[in-house]
């Protein structure tokens, strides 16, 4: 790359730098999309069973280098070193996942008078991915396993603050076989290289992960081009306990259902809704999981929540919170580092900021709510719709709420959101589309129908 530009990398437990990568400019996304271009050709022409087998030897290059990926992502992220296993086992299991559709991507036969009607599914051609910072690697393979199992060429953008694990990658598909130019990762500034990503006529779809705001930005440019667009975007998911729930259950979970990855997560459940005859019960019951989550060096093994990613996101976080207010308050260390305690607060106005934008950080509140009609308007009084989960034993009850609740992803007496099983994407401002799930490759073709006429040439 020309290197006109670089990023400095942080530990965000430490506040050192631990790496500092070249940036990526318009210019060189021109000659990455030139080289993805030429590779997208030759991937496209392989047989589907040798393509599955380098994505199966890509995956299983992850699998080698698991350890390594997520001692990577607790330097560059902040991220547990329990989370970070997980998120490098879920690259792999993704691409494993995605191998095997390659030889199931069928096209239909479809019944018609005078000849044969068939659909044939085609690769895009070109896909850019552009990665948000709070999950680098699974975000990342979640839009190009598919991507590359369909049999298009992937460009990925991390964000400016977590490229390594991203980088690391890149070079476990070359060492695995994958050609070269057909997975890329250039790391550089949003309205830069993101930008010209998305405005560059060989790129045929975005994939776009990230805050709703730059979403808008994204879309907007891209439907200049008609390109196909997916928006993973921002959340603020309710967790709705109802009065006959098994209410120490429901407080036993509630807390790493939005402290997990230090809140910066897009479905954190950072709205807890506590049915009124219930609510002092629960509070009781939440306060000591709160007051004893672990915050420290996240790679300590015992350690539950590490920092946030960066200065930037520190600030925003305070911003949200009033150290006055009343509520729940956890530890966190002192001295360098992005650190900011967890913290439930009580006696918010359902209205104020904190209780309807999304914080992202270690920040919930606590709503009091009478019955089933005004949890339902409470937990869908905010732009965004992306995930929720329903505390109850009550199976009709629960059915009526996942109903009537405006998001993409529920859980009844769970937290669940992603699973590379299921279709995940949200509602309203929480995005557009749906990745993952059995439907996840089709998502990254042309569907072309063919009629082959049945009729001898006329006479
Ligand atoms: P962000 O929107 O600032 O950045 C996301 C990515 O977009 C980065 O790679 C960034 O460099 C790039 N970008 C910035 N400006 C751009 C531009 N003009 N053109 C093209 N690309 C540009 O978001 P973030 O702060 O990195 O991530 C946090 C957000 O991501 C939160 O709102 C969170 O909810 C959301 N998120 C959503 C999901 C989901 O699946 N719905 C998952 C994770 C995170």
């Amino acid at each position: 790359m020309s290197a006109e530009y670089t990023l400095d990398v942080l530990n965000p437990a430490t506040e050192e730098v631990v790496a500092t990568v070249p940036g990526a400019t318009a210019a060189d996304v021109d000659a990455a999309v030139v080289r993805a271009t030429n590779a997208q050709a030759r991937w496209a022409a392989l047989a589907p069973g040798d393509r599955a087998r380098l994505l199966r030897r890509f995956a299983l290059a992850v699998d080698d280098h698991l350890e390594e990926l997520a001692r990577s992502e607790v330097r560059e992220a902040g991220h547990t070193i329990g989370n970070a296993r997980w998120e490098a086992g879920n690259v792999r299991d993704l691409l494993d996942y995605a191998a095997g559709g390659v030889e199931r991507l069928t096209g239909r036969q479809i019944p018609v008078p005078g000849g044969l009607d068939v659909t044939i599914l085609e690769p895009l051609g070109v896909v850019a991915v552009i990665a948000p910072w709070n999950f680098p690697m699974p975000i990342a393979a979640w839009g190009t396993a598919p991507a590359l199992a369909a049999g298009n060429a992937v460009i990925l953008k991390p964000a400016e603050t977590t490229p390594l694990t991203a980088l690391r990658l890149a070079e476990l598909a070359l060492e695995a076989g994958l050609p070269e130019g057909l997975f890329q990762v250039l790391p550089g500034h949003g309205p830069v290289a993101g930008n010209a990503l998305v405005e560059h006529p060989g790129v045929a779809k975005i994939v776009f992960t990230g805050s709703t705001s730059v979403g808008k930005q994204v879309l907007a440019r891209g439907s200049a081009l008609l390109k196909r667009v997916t928006l993973e975007l921002g959340g603020k998911s309710p967790n709705i306990v109802f009065a006959d729930a098994d209410i120490e259950a429901a407080a036993a979970a509630a807390p790493m259902a939005f402290l997990d990855n230090s809140g910066q997560d897009c479905c954190a459940r950072t709205r807890i809704l506590v049915q009124r005859g219930v609510y002092d019960r629960f509070l009781d019951l939440l306060a000591p999981g709160i007051e004893s989550v672990r915050v420290g060096d996240p790679a300590d093994e015992r350690t539950q929540m590490g920092p946030l990613i960066s200065r930037a996101q520190l600030d925003r976080v305070r911003s949200y919170v009033d150290q006055d207010a009343p509520g729940l308050r956890g530890k966190a260390p002192e001295g360098p580092g992005f650190w900011f305690p967890p913290t439930v607060l009580t006696g918010t106005d359902p209205h104020a900021r904190v209780a309807v934008e999304e914080v992202f950080g270690p920040v919930a509140v606590v709503l009091p709510f009478e019955d089933e009609a005004e949890a339902v308007a409470l937990a869908n009084a905010t732009d965004y719709g992306l995930s929720g989960s329903i505390w109850t034993r009550d199976v009709g009850r629960a059915l009526r709420v996942s109903q009537a609740v405006r998001a993409g992803n529920l859980s009844v007496n769970s937290h669940s959101s992603v699973r590379y099983w299921t279709p995940f994407g949200g509602y309203k401002q929480s995005g557009l589309g749906r990745e993952l799930g059995p439907d996840a490759l089709t998502a990254f073709t042309e569907t072309k129908n063919v009629f082959i006429s049945t009729e001898g040439p006329a006479q």
